[in-house]
């Protein structure tokens, strides 16, 4: 069996097993057109899928390959340093691979996978510039039952991902999926319309402008999910506003498995403004429509994202919205879901750039909040945080003046 006969069935069989319920890539992971990879006597090592990302490698012996990990183009780059290869072993035991960085340094913390949905972690350490190329690095090892492996930073978390995700979403009851339109490199860039088609009220969420901010993703899909539910709060929400979603706006990067760009070589989430890539453009173009459309009114901006750690960039207080102090009714009731968590929020984080949150709020005078997880935030907490934003989210916005 080839492997990707090999992961379709493998895919198949794990379906029960996912961790994150309704993320289940249903289409094997087709190969893509810049892979890279080395072999070695019992051992090979490919990046032949989508996100499929290292620089160079060189399998030592059957049980040990050195691996390097490099950015996208030339620093200066956010350092989020992406990495997912397979690893095609010829036995069952232990595999050591050293993780070397260009720039930057370890970040993510490894995780394997025999197909693509369940996610385990690894044994990992340091270790010093002199005993790995680059700038230093990670030592992990994997025990390995013979299977070909997948090695990644985060979860793999790719447009088929999206796909199957969206085609459960769409048969839920008020939701219309569309194409937005397309990337640089003429991807489908999708996106849902949820509740009354007719509202006046519009609320927009954007995600995954940075390829391996997967955690970020691990959110929107539950947050989405509430707004669909059948609960008292869901419907009347979906009654009074509707919600235009963009899960995925950088497809060619995550395809690619980049670090933080998309193909053009731009932080799309530095260019709200510039507007200088198709994919903002895209945004751009949904948000000016609402605006210039009598019968619309822009209410709420969330963008989703992950960082070191969980927390919510959000407006100052001088940095009136309408609805008026929206953020702080909104993140009060979101911390009265979580008791026992610490609800971090970060008003005016990097007002000075041409993010999101600072453009949409500039342009509409509307709440705008950047929503960040953790990179390694437990996944059953992501899921509850989601959750609760969402059901907060609905809670106050229906206490709002209608507009
Ligand atoms: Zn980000």
């Amino acid at each position: 069996m080839d492997f990707r006969g090999f992961l379709a069935g493998a895919l198949l069989l794990a379906g029960c097993a996912n961790p994150t319920g309704t993320i289940e890539p249903t289409t094997p992971l087709a190969a893509k057109d810049d892979a890279a990879g080395c072999s070695g006597t019992g051992l090979s090592v490919d990046t032949a899928f989508p996100s499929g990302a290292l620089s160079s490698c060189e399998v030592e012996r059957s049980n040990r390959v050195s691996v390097l990990i490099a950015p996208e183009d030339e620093p200066p780059i956010n350092c989020s340093p992406w990495y997912a290869f397979r690893l095609t072993p010829a036995k069952a035991g232990t595999i050591t691979i050293d993780l070397g960085y260009t720039a930057c340094g370890h970040r993510y913390w490894p995780k394997y996978s025999y197909d693509g949905v369940t996610w385990n972690s690894v044994n990992a350490k340091n270790i010093a510039a002199s005993e790995v190329d680059g700038i230093g690095g990670t030592r992990i090892e994997v025990q390995s039952d013979g299977r070909p492996l997948f090695v990644a930073a985060q979860e793999i978390v790719v447009p088929a991902t999206y796909d199957a995700w969206l085609d459960t979403v769409e048969k839920k009851p008020d939701v219309t999926r569309f194409t937005l339109g397309q990337s640089a490199e003429g991807r489908d860039i999708e996106a849902v319309r949820i509740g009354n088609p007719e509202a006046r009220e519009v609320i927009v969420l954007v995600g995954r402008q940075h390829p391996p901010e997967v955690t970020g993703a691990l959110a929107m899909f539950p947050f989405v999910e509430q707004l669909l539910g059948d609960d008292d709060t869901a419907r009347k929400f979906r009654a009074r506003f509707q919600i235009v979603a963009v899960p995925l706006l950088n497809p060619d990067g995550v395809v690619h498995g980049h670090w933080r760009h998309g193909t053009g070589g731009m932080d799309l989430n530095r260019d709200w403004g510039p507007f200088t890539q198709p994919e903002t453009r895209l945004m751009r173009d949904l948000l000016e429509k609402i605006d210039a459309d009598p019968g619309q009114k822009l209410r709420l901006f969330i963008d989703f994202h992950s960082t070191r750690y969980d927390t919510i960039y959000t407006l100052t207080d001088a940095q009136v919205t309408d609805p008026v102090g929206y953020k702080d009714t909104w993140l009060a009731a979101y911390a009265a879901l979580l008791p026992g968590y610490d609800v971090r929020i970060e008003p005016g984080h990097n007002p000075q750039l041409p993010v999101s949150k600072a453009w949409v709020y500039d342009r509409f005078g509307v709440p705008t909040a950047t929503y960040e997880i953790g990179d390694e935030t437990d996944r059953k907490l992501i899921r509850q945080l989601g959750t609760a934003a969402a059901q907060s989210m609905m809670a106050t916005m229906l206490e709002t003046p209608t507009e």
